[in-house]
């Protein structure tokens, strides 16, 4: 079973004002699934980021930060404008790969899953089981969830794929965004960033500004700490850069591209 994260830079254009689609990556990242699945049947479950859908109403209303009891009306007023921004992103990303003849199946996270002081505490993945075994593509995504301790709060999509490599047993975890992979530093702001082949440690990083792109589930940062919790149960993954061609289909048939392992030492 293979779980694939495509990345929120890729799929939408994070820099613009307003949300908006890639439909260039969106459409050929789907074509390329489907050359690889038509080749050999695989199972395989895709989380989508939220990209720039997510972060505009949860920077709004503060989604993820302490609120006092009073604030709670207007608070739950966010998460549902949240809500349904994402699940715009996730519908024209359905739309998009139904079109491809992938039979994909829309699983909404803040309907299943929820948090204890933002890490994933509840999550029946029966049903995402189900529909595995009956051939559908599970598709998961970057949503807002209700949590224990601190009410709500966005769940990265970064963080469903490592409770799902956690939980599932999967064979091959792919994270694609829009940089190569891993470097000591910001590769898009360092010209002198290096790369990393293999990632073991956040002390190999040089600094922690590890967000450019506005984004509330930190970037960079939050993707290696998520991989590297799964690195620690001797778990690997690997983040390459999807927003070239060829490297989703690649990375499906276990062609070697560039790209960062997590692992442990
Ligand atoms: P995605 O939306 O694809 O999940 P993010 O935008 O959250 O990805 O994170 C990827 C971004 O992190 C890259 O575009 C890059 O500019 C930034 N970044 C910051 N620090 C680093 C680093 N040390 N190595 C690689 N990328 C980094």
């Amino acid at each position: 079973m293979i779980i694939l994260k495509l990345g929120g830079s890729i799929l939408t254009k994070k820099d613009s004002v307003n949300p908006e689609i890639d439909y260039d990556n969106l459409n050929r990242i789907a074509s390329e699934i489907k050359r690889s699945l038509d080749k050999k049947h695989k199972e395989l479950v895709i989380v989508h980021g939220a990209g720039s859908f997510g972060h505009p109403p949860a920077k709004k209303y503060g989604i993820g930060k302490e609120f006092k009891n009073s604030e709670y009306p207007e608070k739950r007023i966010g998460f549902s404008k949240t809500q349904n921004a994402v699940k715009k992103l996730n519908m024209e990303v359905c739309e998009v790969f139904t079109n491809n003849n992938l039979p994909v199946i829309s699983l909404q996270p803040s309907t299943f899953i929820s948090t204890s002081n933002g890490r994933i505490n509840i999550a029946n993945l029966d049903f995402l089981k189900k529909y595995l075994k009956e051939g559908f593509i599970p598709i998961l995504y970057g949503d807002v969830v209700l949590d224990d301790d601190l009410k709500i709060v966005v769940l990265s999509g970064d963080q469903i794929i490592q409770y799902l490599a956690k939980n599932l047993n999967s064979d091959k975890i792919i994270l694609g965004t829009d940089v190569d992979g891993v470097y000591n530093k910001n590769p898009k702001t360092n010209n002198d960033a290096t790369f990393f082949k293999e990632f073991n440690s956040l002390d190999d990083l040089d600094s922690f500004d590890l967000t450019t792109n506005v984004d509330v589930t930190g970037g960079m940062l939050g993707k290696v700490k998520e991989l590297l919790e799964l690195a620690d149960l001797g778990i690997e993954s690997k983040i390459i850069n999807i927003g070239k061609k060829d490297f989703v289909y690649k990375a499906l048939e276990d062609e070697d591209i560039k790209g960062t392992i997590i692992s442990k030492k």
